[in-house]
C-alpha cells in the first residue's frame, strides 16, 4: 500500500465524508509548494482555497505563531490580549473609518454576526445573490444563494430574498426601508469567480444607503490582498458598513473577522454574541505577521502584476478549451468552453499542479501571494498538456 493509499484507507474510516469528492493526502509544503504522501510535489495554485496567503512556512508567521504561543495562547473572554486589540485597529485603519470589530474562528461565524447585527436593526428582511456563498452555519447558509447546498437543512432562519448577481435594478426592486441587510461578494468567488458588472457595488451602497439598509460585504475570499486591494471594494471606492473577512487572514490559522462602521458598530450589545476562542492570540499574532508581511514586501502591488501576467499568459496561450479569464489579482477563474473543469483539475493534479474545480466550466486559481515569475512561468509551461488531456478525457 502506498502512503496515499494508507492516508485514504484512513480518512475515510475516520472522517465524515461530508465533501464527498476525492481528497488529496497531503503531508507537508513549502512556499507554494505541496508535498502528498508518497513524496509528490505539486505546485499550489489554490493555496487551501485563498487561505494559505504567504504559502506555507512563512518565517515571519513561524515566528510570530511561536513566539506567541509561548507567551500567550489563550484567555478567556473574561480577560483581552493584547493581539486581537492591535489587529482591530490594524483592520480597521486598512478601512480608514471609525468602527468596531467582532472576531470568530471562520468565514461562516464573521457572517453569522453580520446576520445577527442585522437582526438587531429591528427589521427582518435580508437581501442576498443566487450562486453567493456565505458558508455553512444555519443563518450563512440561509444568506447562501446556492439552493443544492440548502438542501435538507431546512427551515433556514430568516426572511431572505435572493437576487440575481450582478444586477441592480433586481437589488432596486427587492430592497425596501423593511430590509436589515443586503450580503454581497465583490466577487463570487465560490460560484466560479464572476465579477459583477462596473458600478454593482456603487449601485448597492446608493440602494442601501436609499433605504437605511445595511449593506455587508462578505470579503472572506477577496479581502487581505487576494485581488491586489486590501478589500476588494475599495478599487471600487465603496465604503460597506460591515465586511467579513477570514480565509488568507491568518496565513491558515483559524480566524473570522466581523468589521462594522457606523451605527452598525454598536448594535452588539454587551452579552449579545460571543466565542471561546474568537481573537485568539495566536490566530491574531499570525494575522498581524500577515499584515505586516503584504506591506514590507509591497505584495499588494505585486498581486496586482502577477495576477495580470497569470491571465494574460493563458489567455494568450489560445488554448481552445479557453473561452476566457476573469477575476482580478489573484483570485482568477477560467473559464472553459466546456464543462470540463473536474476533469482539468483531475489532470492538472496528474501533473503535479494544484487548482479547483469551482464549477463544472470554471477553474479557480487563488495562489499564494507570494508567487512570482518562476511560478507563473512553471504554471503556464504545464498548462496546455493539461487542457490537451482533460479535452481528450471529456466522457
Ligand atoms: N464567505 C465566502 C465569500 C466564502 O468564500 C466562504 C468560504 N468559501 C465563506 C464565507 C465561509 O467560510 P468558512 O468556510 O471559513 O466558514
Amino acid at each position: 500500500m502506498t502512503g496515499n493509499e494508507a492516508l485514504t484507507a484512513r480518512w475515510q474510516g475516520a472522517l465524515m465524508n461530508n465533501y464527498g469528492t476525492p481528497r488529496l493526502p497531503v503531508v507537508r509544503g513549502a512556499g507554494a509548494r505541496l508535498w502528498d504522501a508518497d513524496g509528490k510535489e505539486y505546485l499550489d495554485f489554490l493555496g487551501g482555497i485563498a487561505v494559505n496567503s504567504l504559502g506555507t512556512g512563512h518565517p515571519a508567521v513561524v515566528r510570530a505563531v511561536s513566539e506567541q504561543i509561548a507567551r500567550l495562547g489563550h484567555v478567556s473572554n473574561l480577560f483581552v490580549a493584547e493581539p486581537p486589540v492591535t489587529l482591530a485597529e490594524r483592520l480597521l485603519s486598512l478601512d480608514g473609518r471609525q468602527g468596531r470589530v467582532y472576531f470568530s474562528n471562520s468565514g461562516a461565524e464573521s457572517v453569522e454576526a453580520a446576520f445577527k447585527i442585522g437582526r438587531l436593526t429591528g427589521r427582518r428582511h435580508m437581501v442576498a445573490t443566487q450562486g453567493g456563498f456565505h458558508g455553512r452555519t444555519m443563518g450563512a447558509l440561509a444568506l447562501t444563494g446556492q439552493p443544492a447546498k440548502q438542501r435538507g437543512f431546512q427551515p433556514l432562519p430568516g426572511e431572505v430574498t435572493h437576487v440575481p448577481y450582478g444586477d441592480a435594478e433586481a437589488l432596486r426592486a427587492a430592497v425596501t426601508t423593511d430590509t436589515a441587510l443586503v450580503i454581497l461578494e465583490p466577487i463570487q468567488g465560490e460560484n466560479g469567480v464572476v465579477v459583477p458588472p462596473e458600478g454593482y457595488l456603487a449601485a448597492a451602497r446608493e440602494i442601501t444607503r436609499a433605504t437605511g439598509t445595511l449593506l455587508v460585504l462578505d470579503e472572506v475570499q477577496t479581502g487581505i490582498g487576494r485581488t491586489g486591494h486590501w478589500f476588494a471594494c475599495q478599487a471600487q471606492g465603496v465604503e460597506p458598513d460591515v465586511v467579513t473577512l477570514a480565509k488568507g487572514l491568518a496565513a491558515g490559522l483559524p480566524i473570522g473577522a466581523t468589521l462594522a462602521f457606523g451605527e452598525a458598530a454598536d448594535l452588539l450589545a454587551p452579552g449579545g454574541h460571543g466565542s471561546t476562542f474568537g481573537g485568539n492570540p495566536v490566530s491574531c499574532a499570525a494575522a498581524l505577521a500577515v499584515l505586516d508581511t503584504i506591506e514590507s514586501e509591497g505584495l499588494l502591488q505585486r498581486v496586482k502584476e502577477t495576477g495580470e501576467r497569470l491571465r494574460d499568459g493563458i489567455w494568450n496561450l489560445g488554448h481552445p478549451l479557453v473561452e476566457g479569464v476573469r477575476g482580478a489579482g489573484l483570485l482568477l477563474g477560467i473559464v472553459l468552453t466546456e464543462p470540463l473543469a473536474p476533469q482539468v483539475q483531475r489532470a492538472a493534479q496528474d501533473a503535479g499542479l494544484l487548482v479547483n474545480a469551482a464549477v463544472p466550466d470554471v477553474v479557480r486559481l487563488a495562489p499564494p501571494l507570494i508567487i512570482g515569475e518562476a511560478e507563473v512561468e512553471a504554471f503556464l509551461r504545464v498548462l496546455p498538456a493539461v487542457l490537451d488531456d482533460a479535452d481528450s478525457s471529456a466522457p
